[in-house]
């Protein structure tokens, strides 16, 4: 399977990382390796003093699909989950100084926690959805899907183009404004509504 995450996709979180807003969606991708097992603990990396969290909505496809079109884009997913999008905001800044790629900075291990648990969408609705990402007990990320630039059935439509999509992939839907470090002993722990979908621990 194959994590493709989309960036930029919340105005304001484009303006926090002072980025453009973009005029079509943007991707990159991480592997399979990036995911956590489940019940691990996230080890903070040896290469970056620099990591933040990014809270995001995750979709997983369950059919197989090229060159999707948007009208049919939402017969490829019925299930919504959490992840968090960790990524060495300081190796990402040189990656982008550079005009480099960002692997380095975003496909790392473990790099792509998500909730091993996914929401039916015939019971959550994902045109107006509450997400929240708490750090330690405090809310550091609110954000609802009706905020996103590009939805999910535009960016399936998009990515489709590029590559076929297969059953089991993810799609990271991008990161609300508020993202932000962590440190060794913190605790992340993250909501659709009122359910808690995600629970990492840093060490
Ligand atoms: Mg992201």
């Amino acid at each position: 399977m194959k994590i493709i995450c989309i960036g930029r996709n919340y105005v304001n979180h484009a303006k926090e990382m002072q980025a453009q807003i973009p005029d079509r969606p943007m991707f990159f991708m991480k592997p399979d390796t990036a995911l956590l097992p489940r019940k691990n603990p996230f080890f903070y990396p040896d290469f970056t003093n620099d990591l933040h969290y990014e809270c995001e909505l995750v979709i997983k496809i369950n059919k197989l699909g090229k060159n999707i079109a948007q009208k049919y884009a939402g017969d490829y997913y019925d299930h919504v989950g959490l992840g968090i999008d960790f990524t060495a905001r300081d190796l990402q800044a040189e990656c982008k100084k550079n005009g480099q790629p960002w692997e380095i900075a975003k496909a790392f291990e473990n790099s792509a926690p998500v909730g091993p648990k996914f929401l039916p969408l015939e019971d959550y609705n994902l045109d107006n959805l509450n997400f929240r990402l708490e750090k330690n007990g405090e809310i550091v990320q609110q954000g609802n899907s009706k905020n996103m630039i590009f939805h999910v059935d535009q960016l399936i439509a998009y990515v489709s183009q590029f590559m076929t999509l297969k059953i089991g992939d993810f799609i990271f839907t991008g990161t609300p404004e508020g993202v932000g470090p962590v440190q060794i002993g913190d605790r992340l722990s993250g909501f659709i509504e009122d359910e808690q979908l995600l629970d990492i621990k840093i060490k």
